[in-house]
Parts: structure tokens; C-alpha cells; sequence
């Protein structure tokens, strides 16, 4: 690992995407220091950025291919691995079809990994079958923002915006934990008298900086929404004008919010009538206002019209696409918006085009230089591609993505990647995933190599090569044009990520998503590039064009450029607490580890101060059934058990226990969580599952009784 220069860049994980530097240290290796000209951080970083570096390290890192013989993994040579790969995926596609091969892809992939994984699936494989972990993420958010605005882009305006605005709703989102950074924008807020308002089932370090905290019982948040539209209504806060100049849908979306007394959503909720009124005021009283929401609302099997919810509470209030108002989502993974922009999701080809748009795939077809009728259609979403491995699907091609802690029932998850006929995997540590395949591939990461992500604000971001790869190792590009060329495909799959950047430039051209105008060299000189960023036309006299930090301000992007109320009513989650199962699990993350830990779980400092997963339960609940502090106790679902100590708090709701999912094995949170899929954004129901807590030495008793039972179904 040889230092190149000091070198600016940003950071491995989530899509805050905090701008750092890469320093050579004297007696060799690297440290990531402060930088402070990137707006969105300004210097500061977690603990996680901060200690990114390690992960670099050959003692860390894979640095040779792994081939399986014998039943184990053993080293190989890379034109041994690659060749295995290749006649298997051939294999396999020539006996049962093309869609019998699978492919999966991260959030954390470049826009460059992201886009030619895509075009890999569809060119050379031939398969459907593709879909991406992101979907895990924001897929719902993604889903309501397109059928509410026309387009879906994390933040439609930068972070440097909150502040100015007058109060923000942040609905589900613990970014004191997961973006820690991002929390000056709110204080700033703050101290500026604008109000934050955060809506969380657990007094969450984020909720304690809050104005006013509201702690509706999961799953719930679609009832919270609509009973402070309902208030909204009652109360003579819309914006007639508004509504009538720029939207569309609103008297059925008005009927809707009308059937949810505040006295009945208190009851569904467990957020009293004064709350939800000094939220109404709270939220309306100002000039302009916000709702950001993350994963709690979005990762349920309502998803998509609980984000709806949301949205159409700012578009009768007249807050979106005006100055400093608006609705956003947290995007989570370090490329989460990119990764879902240029093709790696199952329905979507670069650009943001869809799959199943003839012009999209005539457009795509043309720069690929293949006909349109080749292209495969949409294929299955995530969790359902997941789900058919083994049966449907022989064999997947799996790229930076570690299901086997991230996917919900994650031990049914397992047991599916078990029974494939064959998995290959490219990674940069040897996961849980990884531990599964026939061969692993050593793959270039974050600072070994260049590449472009987007983030959460659509920032479109340059991360530089700032150190040489061991040797053994190489990027995924490389993988795709070696495993193309010996599946018959010599040209179209190039190694560097400039030229791959420069294909999706023109793929996305009058897309959605357009990146035609932003180039590597405008984005190193610029600091980012917000989309969409057309390429001016060739007579053109203009400028370059600035790229777009604001949508909407004139029109949304839908058809007659007004935004749309869409009619939504709660539900209940899919699976509400019974008499076996009378509380509700939720999950989530804490500051010291990132998505599966495949990464930070090898972090000696992030080890240290995350060593481990917990039971978070209110003293009522392990009152109830005999746990102390640290003791372990064990939460059961309908589809399996999970095993940790208790972390006993009044933070959380008497009827919720709380697990982060950083951890494979007995405590692992995602064996319990539910894969019931949102109708539309196919996201599974992460955020809530009925479930029972007893202590880890006398199962079977406790919170199964009628008591806990009934303290479980009562909400505070
Ligand atoms: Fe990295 Fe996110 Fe931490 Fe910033 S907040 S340093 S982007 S993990």
C-alpha cells in the first residue's frame, strides 16, 4: 500500500459522503486528516471516516482470490478464479437459461461499478435477474417522490438549506448515530429559531436535540402524518393557492386526512392530540418549513404511502419546490442515490430511464451498441431475487453486498445462497457472504482506486486514487471486462473508471438523471456537481451548464409540471403484536458501525466502542420479565431467535424493543425482521415485526404471559 500524495477525497460509507483527505504518514501507510472545503462537513467527520484507513491495511483487506476446493477456500491465481467464474455463469445459463443467473450489487458501489454491473447483467448475461441492496434503503422514498414529483432525488435542494428554514420534521432518522456531521445543520437551525421536531419510537440522541419529540408506536408513522394533515385541515392552515396552482389529487387526499380524527390517531399512534397540534403549529406557523424522512417510515411494508403521507402534508401546507421548504430523504449507503440512478436496480436502466420505457431501452441500446430487443426486461427486487436463489436462480454474481447480515430472515437468506449451484463473490474483506462463495475476488476499494458517487443532496462527488492496491487485488471494472471477455464480449467493458464515467455520461443524456454535462475534470475543479447537469448542445454558445442544487422551483417533473396528492390510509404493519408475540421489534444502527460491519466490525477502535449487538427494553418490560442490565436475553420472532444482553432504557417504548443489525451470528437483528414487501417499492418491513423477549436462561416464560402481553399491545 503505497501512499501516492496527499490526496482529497471522500469518505467509504454513508451518503454523506464527508469530504477528507488521504495523508502519506512518514513511516509508510496512510491517515485520513481534516478537510475543510467541502461544505457538508467542513473538516468534521465520525468515528467511522475518521478510521476508515484500517480497512486499506493487508491485514484487513483480501489481497488474492479465493477459490473453493475440497469444501474450503484456498488461494488462487486471478486467471484461475476468473476462468472458474466465467464457465460456471456460461454453464449454468446455457443448461437452465439466462435468468438463472443472478446478479446483486451495493449502495456502495462507484456510479461507474454501478452502471457496467448493469450493463454486464443485461449485455453479456442476458439476465433480468439483477437488483441491488439499495433497495433495502430508500426504495420507498424513491417510489413516493416519483409519483408525487415526477422524479426522486434524495434532497431536492443542499444541506446548507436547513438552517435557513423554519422548522424541520426528521421522521425516522437518528442522524446523531448514522451521520453525525449532518447534526451542525440542525443546531444551526436551532440557533437561528427555527424548531426541529423528530418523530422516533426512542428518545434517540437525535430526539433529545429536538423541540419536540413525537414517539408514535412503530408503524405508525402513516397515521401520524395523516391525523396532522387532518389538523392541518381543520385548523385552516393549507395554502389554497398553492394547491391549486401547483398540484393536482387534492379533494381525495383531503377526504382521506378528514377520516383520521386526532383522537383516533392517538389511539393508532400513541402521540397525543396536544402533540400533534403543537406539531401542526410548529410546522406551520413559519415562512418555510421541511419533512426529511429516513428509514423508519420507509422501511415498512407501507412504505411507499407512508412517505405519500408525508410528502402530501408539505404539499398542502405549499412547502415544496419553493426556497427553503420541501420534502427530502436521508439516503443512507455511501452511493445509495448513484447506485439506484444508472442500472443495478432491477427495473431501471441509466439515467434514471426505465426498463420498460421503449425509448429508454432504444436510447441505452444504441450507446451499448446492441439492438433494444435484447435487453431483458424488469426482473425480480431484492429480497424476491434473494428468496428464488436456489430454485429459479443457479447462480449469482454478488458485488459489495452482504446479505447474509443485511437481508431480512436473514438465516432463510442463508440457507437460499447455500443452495445455489454456484456463487461468486468480489469483495474487499471476506464477509459472511464471501465466507458462502465458490470464489471470492479481491476487489479495489474507496482509496485504491477512482471513482464517482452521488450524494443524499445529488452531488455528484469525485473520490481519487490517493494509494496504490496491494498487489493481488483489482477493481470491479477489471472483474467485468476479464469475466466479459470470456464470456465472448471483448469490447464495451473498459478498466478505467474515467472512460466507464464517460459511457454513463451519454447513456444518461435526456434522462431523468442526467450526468451528460459533468465530467471529472469539472468535478475535481468544482467540489461536486449537483444533477441533473445536461451537456450543453454542440452549436451551443452557453456555458457549461451550473448543475441543478434546487428541483422544482418552477415546475415539478411530471408530465403537466404540478406535484401529485396521492390518497393514502393507514394500515396496519403486517405483522401486529398478538398473545405469542405481544411486542414489536424495530431496528437500526449506532454510531460506531456501518450496515452489516463487513467494514467497521474490522476497525480495531470501532470494534472497541461497538464490540457487540444489545436488546434495548424499557426497565418496565425487563421488569417484567426478571432481565438486568447486560443480562442476555433472547427475542423471538415468527421466523427465528436472536440472542444479546439487555440494554435496559426509558428511551424506548414499553411496548418496542430495539436491536442494531451490525452482527451475524446468535445476536444477529435481521434472523427476526420480516421480508413482508411494500407493494410497490418492494422494501421490506425492517422497521417492525411482532416478537416475544425472555431471558436467555429461562425462555418460554416472561413476556409470553397475559401480563406483558398486555403492556406490549398498550402504547405510552
Ligand atoms: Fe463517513 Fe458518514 Fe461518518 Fe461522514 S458521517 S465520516 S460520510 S460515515
Amino acid at each position: 500500500m503505497e501512499p501516492i500524495a496527499s490526496t482529497p477525497t471522500h469518505c467509504p460509507y454513508c451518503a454523506l459522503q464527508c469530504g477528507m483527505n488521504i495523508m502519506p504518514l512518514p513511516q509508510g501507510g496512510v491517515e485520513v486528516t481534516e478537510r475543510t472545503d467541502f461544505p457538508v462537513n467542513r473538516g468534521a467527520l465520525c468515528g467511522k471516516g475518521r478510521t476508515a484507513a484500517e480497512v486499506l491495511s493487508p491485514a484487513v483487506r483480501l489481497t488474492s482470490p479465493l477459490v473453493r476446493s475440497g469444501g474450503r477456500l484456498a488461494e488462487a491465481g486471478w486467471p484461475e478464479a476468473l476462468d472458474r467464474i466465467a464457465e460456471r455463469l456460461g454453464t449454468i445459463r446455457q443448461e437452465h437459461g439466462a435468468d438463472a443467473v443472478g446478479v446483486f450489487g451495493g449502495g456502495g458501489l462507484t456510479n461507474e461499478k454501478a452502471y457496467t454491473l448493469g450493463k454486464f447483467a443485461r449485455v453479456v448475461l442476458g439476465t433480468s435477474q439483477i437488483d441491488y441492496n439499495g433497495r433495502f434503503c430508500m426504495s420507498s422514498a424513491a417510489a413516493a417522490g416519483t409519483r408525487a414529483f415526477g422524479l426522486d432525488r434524495g434532497l431536492p435542494f443542499p444541506l446548507e438549506d436547513i438552517p435557513k428554514t423554519g422548522c424541520v420534521i426528521l421522521v425516522g432518522s437518528n442522524l446523531a448515530e448514522t451521520m453525525p456531521p449532518s447534526l451542525r445543520f440542525f443546531t444551526e437551525l436551532r440557533e437561528n429559531g427555527g424548531t426541529l421536531i423528530v418523530v422516533d419510537p426512542r428518545r434517540t440522541r437525535t430526539a433529545e436535540q429536538a423541540d419536540l419529540h413525537l414517539a408514535p408506536r412503530p408503524g405508525t408513522d402513516l397515521a401520524l402524518a395523516l391525523g396532522l394533515l387532518h389538523l392541518v385541515v381543520a385548523e385552516g392552515r393549507t395554502d389554497e393557492e398553492y394547491i391549486r396552482e401547483r398540484t393536482t389529487g387534492w379533494e381525495q387526499a383531503r377526504a382521506a386526512a378528514m377520516a383520521h380524527w386526532p383522537e383516533h390517531v392517538e389511539r393508532i399512534t400513541g402521540v397525543s392530540v396536544p402533540q400533534l397540534r403543537e406539531a401542526v403549529r410548529l410546522f406551520c406557523e413559519p415562512e418555510s418549513a421541511m419533512v426529511l424522512t429516513a428509514r423508519g417510515p420507509e422501511q415498512q411494508s407501507k412504505g411507499t404511502d407512508t412517505v405519500g403521507a408525508w410528502i402530501n402534508l408539505c404539499l398542502a401546507t405549499g412547502r415544496a419546490g419553493r426556497p427553503l421548504s420541501g420534502y427530502g430523504c436521508l439516503t443512507g449507503q455511501g452511493n445509495g442515490q448513484g447506485g439506484r440512478e444508472h442500472g443495478q436496480k432491477a427495473d431501471q436502466l441509466p439515467g434514471y430511464r426505465k426498463l420498460d420505457d421503449p425509448a429508454a431501452r432504444a436510447h441505452v441500446a444504441g450507446v451499448w451498441g446492441v439492438d433494444p430487443d435484447t435487453l431483458p426486461g424488469p426482473g425480480r427486487s431484492a429480497y424476491e431475487l434473494l428468496d428464488a436463489l436456489g430454485t429459479d436462480i443457479r447462480a449469482l454474481l454478488l458485488m459489495g453486498s452482504n446479505p447474509v447480515v443485511s437481508a431480512p430472515r436473514a438465516a432463510h437468506v442463508e440457507e437460499r445462497i447455500k443452495s445455489l449451484d454456484f456463487l461468486a463473490v468480489c469483495d474487499v474483506v471476506l464477509s459472511e457472504t464471501a465466507e458462502l462463495a465458490d470464489v471470492v475476488l479481491p476487489v479495489t476499494q474507496w482509496a485504491e482506486e477512482s471513482g464517482t458517487t452521488t450524494s443524499l443532496e445529488g452531488r455528484v462527488l469525485l473520490r481519487r486514487r490517493a494509494v496504490t492496491p496491494p498487489p493481488g487485488v483489482h477493481s470491479d471494472l477489471y472483474v467485468l471486462h476479464e469475466l466479459a471477455a470470456r464470456l465472448g464480449v471483448e469490447k464495451g467493458f473498459p478498466t478505467e473508471p474515467e472512460e466507464a464515467f464517460d459511457e454513463l455520461r451519454r447513456a444518461s443524456a435526456g434522462g431523468p438523471a442526467d450526468y451528460s454535462g459533468i465530467t471529472y475534470g469539472r468535478l475535481a475543479r468544482e467540489n461536486g456537481v449537483f444533477w441533473p447537469c445536461p451537456e450543453p448542445a454542440e452549436d451551443a454558445t452557453d456555458e457549461a451548464h451550473p448543475g441543478t442544487p434546487r428541483l422544482f422551483l418552477d415546475r415539478f417533473a411530471t408530465d403537466d409540471g404540478r406535484a401529485r396528492f396521492v390518497a393514502v390510509a393507514h394500515r396496519a404493519t403486517a405483522e401486529e403484536p398478538d398473545a405469542e408475540y405481544p411486542l414489536l421489534l424495530t431496528t437500526g444502527r449506532v454510531v460506531a458501525q456501518y450496515q452489516s460491519g463487513a467494514q467497521t466490525r474490522r476497525v480495531t477502535e470501532l470494534n472497541a466502542a461497538a464490540p457487540g449487538p444489545f436488546v434495548e427494553l424499557h426497565p418496565r418490560l425487563a421488569a417484567r420479565i426478571g432481565a438486568a442490565d447486560g443480562d442476555p436475553v433472547t427475542v423471538t420472532s415468527r421466523r427465528g431467535r436472536a440472542t444479546a444482553p439487555a440494554r435496559i432504557t426509558s428511551a424506548i417504548r414499553p411496548d418496542t424493543v430495539f436491536m442494531p443489525f451490525h452482527w451475524p451470528g446468535e445476536g444477529r437483528a435481521n434472523t427476526l425482521t420480516n421480508p413482508a414487501l411494500d407493494p410497490t417499492s418492494r422494501m421490506p418491513e425492517f422497521k417492525s415485526c411482532a416478537v416475544r423477549v425472555e431471558t436467555a436462561a429461562s425462555p418460554g416464560t416472561s413476556s409470553r404471559t397475559p401480563a406483558a402481553a398486555r403492556q406490549g399491545a398498550r402504547p405510552t
